[in-house]
């Protein structure tokens, strides 16, 4: 017995029994970035979230279909309707083309997307490759839901039922982040299509109905989920900020669009549950991409932490509590990871074929391998856990567990972790310890220069000339390596 997959759905503010559309399967729609700049290691939660998600959905046996969408036009600095397109602004500050920003985000956000291991979805959908159907859905919810004024083509929220249910702000507070356009017959009102003002052209514009111009970024997402994945799909996934404006307006859209009414029934809203991921922040107040030291996943590398790190420290924290990023508490999350790949490495020794991730988890595994009742137990427990609206933190607990039993059988035990493994996705089946340690960009010492002083350092020691010891030391301190004698991890050494 499996125990059911419940899930938070933001839109019933309730935890629900999973049941997805379409028997077997789990379509998920994740809203991607807006490549007009490096994520931040914030962004980056919202994708070890819906990955975890997704590899939830598989360890449950069902087929995943997973649509992440890279937004490379008409987001704008505001969230809701104003402000200029975050694309057209990068690229005229940076003096290139829009096209280039967004390569050049689009690859570096791809870049954190594999150190993070982070499995690839299957399909990245990029905005662009999507306008003629983004208009064909602007033309079919036009009649009805739609009035033009000289900017654009507006949505009128008041032809929706409930609209806005999924927000949380007051309506005091949402209305009063809305810039008032002339004309628009509700504050809530937005944009599904901007017109290039006269007189100017932008790098991106399209012809439309409308006139020149570019779809409005709610838009997109409505057109791109409903496109590869049919109205209703099961889960649509965002960031805690969007279930305020932009999927709202994304609700609006689909209700529009399939003609449903209010949203008592969630089917009607497009996807039957909403999940949202809370936010990492920083002591200071919420991350910004502009104020301090910009915590991209590259300064951590560059500081000398294994990326993974920071998956363990995501895992760490339930998705929808607010996770406070601090440097201890990645080297807190470094070292619960190396105690992890210790573990596993020691059981790869102990093993002659070696272990792989299985594909589709529990239910694969269940099939496949006969295993020992007591790893049974332990992989009922995590399957709880994880089933749980995705308990990642007592996951966790339960693979430690695992890995810390003694006389058992070692190769039963590493297929249980890597099972495991495969819905946490820390790389236990592959990693070693010395992967893990890596050179921060500014040491002035290489590894092998510090591995021969520890060389000389321990024959020193042999001899008992504890002053030239002591003198190593000193001399790998002042190139800020740490000796760690008896250190109960292994490690000898330490930098930064
Ligand atoms: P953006 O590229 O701004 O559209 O954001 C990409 C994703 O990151 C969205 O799902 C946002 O909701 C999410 N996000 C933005 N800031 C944070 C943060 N500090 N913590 C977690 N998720 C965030
Ligand atoms: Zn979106």
């Amino acid at each position: 017995m499996t125990a059911p997959l419940r899930l938070f759905n933001s839109l019933t503010r309730e935890l629900e029994t999973f049941h997805p559309v379409h028997a077997g399967e789990a379509r998920v729609y994740s809203c991607g970035p807006t490549v007009y700049n490096y994520p931040h290691i914030g962004n980056m939660r919202a994708y070890v979230f819906a990955d975890g998600l997704g590899r939830t959905l598989s360890w449950k046996g069902y087929k995943l279909t997973h649509v992440i969408n890279i937004t490379d036009v008409g987001h704008l600095t505001d969230d809701a309707d104003a402000g200029e397109d975050k694309l057209e602004k990068a690229a005229a500050a940076q003096k290139q083309s829009i096209w280039d920003i967004a390569r050049h985000y689009t690859e570096a956000y791809w870049g954190d997307v594999r150190a993070l291991n982070i499995r690839q979805p299957s399909e990245w959908s990029i905005a662009t490759d999507y306008i003629d159907e983004m208009i064909e859905f602007a033309k079919a919810i036009e009649p009805r839901h739609c009035y033009e004024l000289d900017g654009g083509l507006y949505f009128d929220v008041s032809t929706v039922d409930d609209y806005g249910k999924l927000a949380r702000a007051t309506s005091d507070e949402g209305e009063g982040r809305i810039e008032a356009v002339e004309g628009k017959r509700h504050p809530a009102d937005f944009a599904i299509w901007r017109k290039t003002p006269p007189g100017e052209t932008r790098q991106m514009e399209w012809d439309s109905p409308w006139g020149k111009g570019a779809p409005g970024w709610h838009l997109e997402c409505s057109v791109m989920s409903g496109r590869l994945l049919e109205f209703p799909f099961d889960i649509h996934t965002g960031g805690i900020d969007h279930r305020e404006i932009h999927h709202p307006n994304e609700i609006a859209q689909n209700q529009a669009f399939c003609g449903t009414n209010g949203l008592a029934d969630p089917a009607n809203s497009g996807a039957l549950i909403w999940m949202h991921n809370n936010f990492l922040v920083e002591r200071s107040g919420k991350m910004s991409k502009s104020a301090g030291e910009f915590l991209r996943l590259q300064l951590l590398i560059d500081k000398g932490y294994h990326p993974l790190a920071y998956r363990m420290m995501c895992l760490q924290a339930h998705y929808r509590s607010e996770l406070e990023f601090s440097w201890d508490g990645l080297g807190a999350a470094l070292t619960r990871l190396k105690r992890l790949v210790m573990a596993a490495e020691a059981l790869r020794a102990r093993v002659e074929e070696p272990v792989a991730e299985p594909d589709d988890g529990w239910t694969q595994l269940r099939a496949h391998d006969e295993l020992d009742a007591v790893f049974l137990v332990y992989l009922a427990r995590f399957d709880d856990a994880v089933s749980d609206d995705l308990n990642t933190p007592v996951a966790l607990t339960v693979l430690e567990e695992l890995l810390g039993l003694r006389k058992v059988d070692a190769r039963e035990t590493l297929v249980a972790a890597a099972a495991m493994d495969a819905v946490l996705g820390l790389g236990l089946t592959q990693l070693t310890r010395s992967s893990l340690r890596i050179r921060p960009k500014d040491a002035a010492i290489s590894e092998a220069e510090i591995e021969d002083a520890l060389t000389r350092r321990k024959t020193a020691r042999a001899d008992k000339d504890f002053a030239t010891s002591d003198a190593i030391r000193d001399e790998l301190a002042a190139k800020g390596v740490e000796v760690m004698d008896g250190d109960p991890l292994g490690w000898e050494w330490k930098l930064g």
